[in-house]
């Protein structure tokens, strides 16, 4: 039987609990959405407030060398490298996630293109949608005979590799299910049959230990307003290993990622190394604030942010099942450590009412279709405790149906 006493022990004994004093958290909160949109680092707020008074408003032009502005992506980006088993000089910070993905799939076809017979882009059916959509884009590519194949989960890949494909994009950790690739031993899988790999490490960047080089991997990009409390829509990572950097060149090819960009040249030259991957001018003001997010990861190390997180999603799967047993929830995410990310999902009929009513008494989780609860767990700012009342507010709300109001089934644009 576990207990709020020993929730209560557990947090004593929590070597991260002080991380908490990092982050500005609105009162009475229990927040378990940083999986989507990450809380704010206390030292962003200066940040900002320095970027905007004294670096845009006073020293205006000059800012792109006094203060760093043009170095900023690779700068922010070798602080990222180091939670991700990346060197220093193989990561930016630039563009979003899906950007990101239209040039590094695109560079990996253009690596392989000398072998004709390698047309197939493998993705799963169960991935973030516009990682799909963004292939389905690739019109150019798919005009010349590249074509989309969905696998239905991890059993199907072994199955669907062949000398055929040429890369598999694949999500680390699974948006919805929680579900994460073992990396080192599907990278090999995949490498044995003669195609590349692209890892979105949106829902795993901050929260898992990720080895990318360690794991021989070809392409990484994610997300930095997740788990690393980059700021609403701050721009993300991409990855390129030194062994196929310099190899091609990749085709959003604008002015930041030139070699010499202020010869104001009329041909495009690329940049060594990754700063070929940026494009164009960056939101200076989003990206600064990365920083701050990174920075604070960087006081701690990723083992004990994953075992944390281990531990809380373990406790928190348990909790639900001491407390909600009686009720038709499904556990969607794999109970397995192993193959677990740091966020647990639940599926119930009224899933969607049913985290509006946790909302209202301020324990924010989100909802994904179909029926899917989603609880983020952050290592960094949650404790044992506040597992405890989360799954109080659920079993409450579960126990009395308050749940089924008129105003908790009314949806907004964002869900
Ligand atoms: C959140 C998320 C994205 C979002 O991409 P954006 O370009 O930042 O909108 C992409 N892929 C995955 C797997 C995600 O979880």
């Amino acid at each position: 039987m576990l207990t709020l006493e020993y929730c209560r022990e557990l947090d004593e004994k929590d070597v991260l609990a002080a991380m908490k004093s990092e982050f500005a958290l609105p009162n009475n909160t229990i927040y378990l959405d940083g999986n989507s949109l990450g809380v704010r680092p206390h030292a962003a707020l200066e940040r900002v407030n320095h970027i905007v008074r004294q670096e845009w408003e006073q020293d205006l032009i000059g800012s792109w060398n006094t203060h760093g502005w043009w170095e900023l992506p690779l700068h922010i980006g070798n602080k990222v490298a180091q939670l991700v088993g990346a060197k220093a000089g193989e990561v930016a910070v630039t563009d979003t996630t899906s950007s990101n993905l239209f040039k590094v799939l695109a560079t990996a076809l253009k690596i392989q293109q000398d072998d004709s017979k390698r047309k197939i882009i493998l993705a799963e059916r169960e991935a973030f949608p516009t990682d799909l959509y963004i292939i389905q884009g690739m019109t150019a590519w798919l005009e010349r005979g590249y074509e989309l194949r969905l696998i239905d989960g991890p059993q199907d890949l072994q199955d669907a590799l062949s000398d055929e494909v040429v890369a598999v994009v694949l999500s680390h950790v699974n948006y919805r299910s929680g579900y994460l690739w073992p990396m080192q031993e599907t990278t090999a899988q995949i490498h044995a049959h003669g195609a590349l790999v692209i890892w979105d490490l949106c829902h795993s960047i901050g929260a898992v230990e990720i080895d990318l080089n360690g794991s021989d991997a070809d392409f990484a990009i994610g997300c930095t307003y997740k788990y690393l409390n980059g700021g609403p829509g701050a721009p993300a990572m991409v990855w390129v290993p030194e062994k196929h950097v310099n190899q091609v060149g990749q085709p959003l090819s604008g002015w930041w990622g030139h070699a010499k960009p202020f010869d104001m040249a009329t041909d495009y030259t690329p940049a060594q190394g990754i700063r070929r991957y940026l494009s164009g001018t960056q939101p200076i003001t989003s990206l600064a604030l990365v920083d701050c997010g990174v920075d604070v990861f960087l006081k701690t190390q990723m083992s004990q942010i994953r075992s944390k997180s281990l531990a809380l999603t373990d406790l928190f799967i348990a909790l639900v099942e001491q407390e909600c047993g009686q009720h038709a929830l499904t556990l969607v995410t794999p109970r397995e450590q192993a193959i677990r990310g740091s966020h647990v999902s639940f599926r119930h009929e009224h899933g969607f009412a049913i985290i509006q009513a946790l909302i209202e008494r301020g324990v924010v989780g989100d909802y994904r279709e179909p029926e899917v609860m989603r609880f983020g767990i952050t290592p960094l700012y949650l404790s044992h405790e506040d597992i405890w009342d989360a799954v109080q507010h659920l079993k409450n709300i579960l126990d009395t149906g308050s749940w089924d109001q008129a105003h908790f089934h009314r949806r907004g644009a964002v869900t």
